[in-house]
């Protein structure tokens, strides 16, 4: 089989030999071996058994015995919140709901550049080559996350109530927050407009962090912008009971009635969510933001074969944890079948690859962009090192992938055709200083709630 855009004689930037490749138009669980797969202006320009005769190459990559699969798509995460990890996993809320540690709102611009490096750095070290962030500091941190050359779809958190007052147990809502927020959101994308490698989105945080008024108001933009809105649904039981109290509804039901549920809605976690907000959340094409191993972590689970039943699009993400994509898949597999009581063939590791590429790229309306590795894609794609005792032997290589893989075995990652990772390495920035960065970010906002904080050896 041979595809490609050729003009003659064909010049490639980029090309791999020898090469395993997962997730092309043959489907997500064949495997083709000893593939080609050539790079030209940012996107995949052939993809075939041996590159075309006369093919002049500036690059050529050994693939034998690696894997190439499309960039992962992490839909949602909140970079800075790497300054949380080993800590807020255990308190049982989410970090923004958690009392005792430090908050979005105390990290100053400085501190959010660096945390925001460090939580994408991890993030594109292990392969996700989209990376769909929110928190406050947007401005600051998009950038922070732009010098790395990922792919981005961030956001700032939008909501009008006042989170200071939501650690004391009280949701008040000020219209002057939200329209602070509002206008930082508009503001970041009006900021990145025509940037093709970054694509803003609306997140209004959750259902009873806003008020109706304030979704309402949501909607209509999201709709006039045409905008994805990012949101956390079903996230918390002190999110549902809010919002009965406040509405004696679902948290769907209110975005059915505000106008959200659009298919440009990703709702993350979907925990709570009942027979009817499933159908709704079907009827309306929108997307479920899967996040396993932050559910699972938190002693949840998502209903996801009940919606995936439901026909409803999959993406995946890593929220607030690792940022290890490989390992999530196997985390979405596995708590899909603990639910059913055993293995089918509603959930196998095609299931969860898809999710985690064309799931995310559906999510965000990229499909026809990202996704496979496909002609006329753009070129963000996944070298992963599959010589190595963990993935020996290559029998089935998406089943080593999902259940033995890890983020670790990422050897470079590649967008829009720039290599960002190469050999494991970052090459637009310097990790031990991303690092050390981040450390000293942490150091004193972890100081500033009263916790003792580790001192790293100098
Ligand atoms: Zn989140």
């Amino acid at each position: 089989m041979t595809t490609e855009f050729l003009q003659s004689p064909p010049v490639f930037d980029l090309v791999f030999t020898g090469a395993t490749l997962l997730g092309t138009a043959a489907g997500a669980d064949v495997a083709q071996r000893d593939m080609t797969l050539a790079v030209r202006d940012g996107s995949i320009a052939y993809i075939g058994n041996a590159l075309p005769e006369g093919a002049q190459v500036r690059r050529v990559v050994d693939a034998t015995g690696k894997v190439l699969i499309p960039g992962l798509v992490n839909v949602h995460t909140h970079a800075i919140l790497s300054m949380v990890r080993g800590v807020a996993a255990d308190a049982g809320f989410a970090p923004s709901y958690t009392p005792g540690i430090p908050k979005g709102t105390q990290v100053n611009p400085e501190q959010a550049r660096a945390l925001a490096r460090l939580g994408a750095l991890e993030a594109m070290l292990f392969g996700s080559t989209l990376i769909g962030d929110n928190f406050v500091h947007a401005d600051v941190t998009t950038e922070a996350m732009a010098e790395l050359g990922v792919r981005l779809a961030p956001s700032w958190r939008i909501h009008d109530v006042d989170f200071a007052q939501v650690a004391e147990g009280r949701w008040h809502y000020d219209a002057a927050i939200g329209s602070r927020t509002l206008q930082a959101a508009l503001d970041l994308a009006a900021r990145w407009q025509g940037n093709d490698r970054v694509q803003v989105q609306l997140a209004a945080h959750a259902v009873d962090t806003c008020s109706d008024g304030f979704l309402r108001e949501i909607a209509a933009l999201a709709q006039q912008r045409d905008m994805r809105v990012n949101m956390h649904l079903g996230q918390s039981v002190v999110e549902v009971e809010r919002v009965k109290a406040r509405t004696g509804r679902t948290s769907t039901q209110v975005l059915d009635e505000t106008g959200l549920l659009t298919p440009r809605l990703m709702g993350g976690h979907c925990i709570y969510v009942t027979a009817d907000d499933i159908e709704r959340l079907a009827r309306a094409g929108a997307h479920v933001v899967h996040i396993p191993k932050c559910n699972a972590t938190s002693g949840r689970l998502a209903p996801t074969p009940d919606i995936k039943r439901a026909g409803i699009n999959i993406a995946l993400a890593t929220d607030t944890q690792h940022a290890d994509m490989i390992e999530l898949m196997r985390w979405a597999l596995v708590t899909a079948r603990v639910q059913r009581g055993g293995v089918d063939d509603d959930w196998q590791p095609r299931h969860v690859f898809e999710m985690a590429t064309m799931g995310g790229a559906r999510a965000l309306g990229l499909a026809d962009r990202i996704g496979t590795l496909e002609v006329g894609k753009r070129a963000d794609l996944v070298m992963l090192d599959f010589a190595r005792p963990h993935l020996v032997p290559l029998v089935n290589p998406l089943g080593n992938l999902v259940h033995n893989g890890q983020g670790r075995d990422v050897r470079m990652v590649v967008v829009d055709g720039e290599v960002l990772v190469n050999d494991g390495v970052p090459t637009r920035v310097d990790l031990d200083e991303v690092c050390r960065e981040a450390e000293h970010a942490c150091r004193a906002l972890w100081q500033g709630v009263g916790r003792e904080y580790w001192k790293p050896a100098a």
